[in-house]
Formats: C-alpha cells, sequence, structure tokens
C-alpha cells in the first residue's frame, strides 16, 4: 500500500465542451508522479498539479527510447459513481513490458491505486455525456543523464488523465482497411507484444499512407512471411467464418489486449466457438470469395469494437457483410460498454 501525498492544485482549469472533445486534447487539473532511483527502488507516490516536467536534455528516455505506456479508461455510470474496467490487467502488461525494456517492476497494487487516487482527485473530470468517458494514460520514463546505451538507473511513473469524446459519434460505424505488405509492426523476438513508444513511432508511416489513401486503419502482417494477419491499427482483430471466431494466437509479436482477452472470455461465455491460431491473408481471402467471412472486427480500449467492412489487399477489394454490423460483433459491444457504463451486470468482476 502506497502513502500518497495529494497536492491540490490551488487554480482548477477550465472544463472543455464535453460534446467536442476529441481524443488527448484535454489534461486534467492533476497528474500523479512516484520517482525510482536504484538501490532506493520506489520513492515519493505524490498526486500533484498537471505541469511541465523538468528532464536533463541527456536523459536516457530521449536518445534510446527507453519508456513504456499503458491505456486505460474511467466511465460515469448513470447513477453518478465512477467504473475502471479491469485495471488490474493493465498493471500486469506495464509489469510484462518493464521486464522487456530492462525498467523495474511496479507492484500491481500500487499501480491500481494510483489509478484510483489520481481519478478519485479529478472526478469531476469524468464526463457523463453518452459514449464519453475519462482515459487514463499511465507511462514510465528513463531519466538517468547519460549518453551510455544502458538501462537507465532513474524513472518517473506518471499517470496523467484525458477526458475523451464517443468513438462513434453516429454510432458504430465499419471501417475500411489496408492489409500492409512492406512495413511491418513488429517481429517475434522484437517489441510488438511490450507497449512501448518506439514501436508505435515506428508504425506512423504505414498509418499515413493508409490514410492518405482513404483507409481508417492498417492491418499489419507477419515480419516474415507477409502473410498471417497480426493486428489492425492500435487493435486486435477478430474474424467470423462459418459461424466460428478466430483471432490471432497471441506469437510474441501481438499485443496482449484486454479488449481482445475480454471478448474471448464472452465468447466462451456464450458458447460461441472460439479460436486462438494464427490465420494467413489466404484463407480471408478465400473465405470472403466463398461468402463465408461473416464478421471482422477489431478491438481495443479506445473504440471497444471496432467493426470492419471493407479489406484492401493487393489491389483489390473485399466487402464484409455487405460493410453492415454483424450480430455477434453488435452483440459483444452492447455488452462490454454496458458493464463499462454499468447498465449490464458483470458476472467476471471485471468492473471496479
Ligand atoms: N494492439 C495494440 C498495438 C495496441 O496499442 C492496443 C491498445 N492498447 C491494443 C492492441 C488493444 O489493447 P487493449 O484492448 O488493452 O486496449
Amino acid at each position: 500500500m502506497l502513502t500518497i501525498d495529494i497536492i491540490k492544485a490551488k487554480q482548477l482549469k477550465d472544463k472543455p465542451d464535453p460534446n467536442n472533445l476529441g481524443f488527448g486534447n484535454y489534461f486534467t487539473d492533476h497528474m500523479f508522479v512516484m520517482d525510482y532511483q536504484e538501490g532506493m527502488g520506489w520513492h515519493n507516490p505524490r498526486v500533484k498539479p498537471y505541469e511541465d516536467l523538468h528532464l536533463d536534455p541527456s536523459a536516457v528516455v530521449f536518445h534510446y527510447g527507453q519508456e513504456m505506456f499503458e491505456g486505460l479508461k474511467a466511465y460515469r455510470r448513470q447513477d453518478g459513481e465512477i467504473n475502471l474496467f479491469r485495471p488490474d490487467m493493465n498493471g500486469k502488461r506495464l509489469n510484462n513490458t518493464n521486464d522487456r525494456i530492462c525498467m523495474p517492476q511496479i507492484p500491481v497494487e500500487d499501480f491500481v491505486q494510483a489509478v484510483r487516487t489520481l481519478v478519485h482527485t479529478d472526478a469531476s473530470w469524468v464526463p457523463e455525456e453518452a459514449g464519453t468517458s475519462l482515459y487514463i494514460r499511465p507511462f514510465v520514463i528513463a531519466t538517468e543523464p547519460t549518453l551510455m546505451v544502458n538501462p537507465s538507473k532513474s524513472y518517473l511513473f506518471m499517470i496523467i488523465l484525458s477526458p475523451v469524446g464517443a468513438y462513434y459519434k453516429e454510432g458504430l460505424n465499419p471501417v475500411r482497411i489496408y492489409v500492409e505488405d512492406t512495413y511491418v509492426r513488429a517481429s517475434k523476438g522484437g517489441v510488438g507484444e511490450a507497449k512501448t513508444g518506439g514501436s508505435y513511432g515506428a508504425s506512423m508511416i504505414a498509418q499515413k499512407n493508409a490514410k492518405n489513401e482513404g483507409f481508417a486503419q492498417v492491418l499489419w502482417l507477419d515480419a516474415i512471411e507477409h502473410r498471417y494477419v497480426e493486428e489492425v491499427g492500435t487493435m486486435n482483430i477478430f474474424f467470423k467464418i462459418r459461424g466460428k471466431v478466430y483471432t490471432p494466437a497471441l506469437s510474441g509479436s501481438i499485443l496482449p489486449g484486454i479488449t481482445r482477452d475480454s471478448v474471448i472470455s464472452l465468447l466462451k461465455s456464450w458458447d460461441i466457438p472460439i479460436y486462438e491460431e494464427r490465420i494467413s491473408m489466404d484463407t480471408i481471402i478465400e473465405a470472403s470469395k466463398n461468402g463465408d467471412l461473416e464478421e471482422v472486427f477489431g478491438t481495443g480500449t479506445a473504440a471497444v469494437i471496432s467493426p470492419v467492412g471493407g479489406i484492401h489487399f493487393k489491389g483489390l477489394d473485399f466487402v464484409v457483410h455487405n460493410n453492415e454490423i454483424g450480430p455477434i460483433t453488435r452483440r459483444i459491444y452492447d455488452t462490454l460498454t454496458g458493464m463499462q457504463y454499468g447498465n449490464v451486470k458483470d458476472d467476471f468482476g471485471w468492473i471496479e
């Protein structure tokens, strides 16, 4: 259990228009900070006014990208209370990432306590308009002032909060995706299963090109054969083919999404067959040509579920389910968002 100092902001900010929030544009009055120093461990956990950081220009994070981030949300329920969705899973994933990039672990209970304390301090920032939420961005940066390519001896763990708008303003909307067969997001043995900034920076060029061509997201393929499906943008991906649901197995290059894990549990609880395996583009194209490709959707904290209406692969376009939202896609979306906003009973113990 951490003893968290709370230093309140003297001047509170004006709240932005809740109908025009977008994503990640506004930040709340406070932030969480905890220091790490080799030999001392994590210390001085505090909530303090949101403000600029003061860092040495030689800090390891600026040169070698030793940093990680997480993402989760707080949801305003109809009774005014606030829900978090599986925050312990973000704490566990944070520690897997930290292990991969040689940063110190943070006990999951401390992580969750820090999230809770900050959200509680800035509770008035959790918006209540339909579909809005408070995005929670925990991150760890390497702060040691040195140009040596070594794990830093000091770190900052921080959490900032941003009220965000409804992902789908006019309701759930199918998107067209571009299958990327030049650039790759991740490879086995690399950092695809970790949430470290560098791999997101490296993925921007493909996303930018796809956007310029009028596609919403990139569908990433494996790094070796450019043949097997991995993820869609910053979401995991699911395919329903002849009544069975498939999602790529966690092979080392795929981020283990918390929404992905929740969707798998939901499908199992509904007795819908779900398989985690390697899925080739050949299988998808063949299913599409035979009329067997019934539903495709991405999963992630930002959109929860993102239905895919079209797939563009090597110059050809494949339409999924008439560009309409399939019944399982809809059912998962309604169930998960229902739990998050407190309107659907949570039988899994996911909500706190
Ligand atoms: N894949 C990638 C690459 C991501 O960045 C994210 C977002 N964290 C996801 C998948 C979905 O993960 P989650 O369901 O935990 O948001």
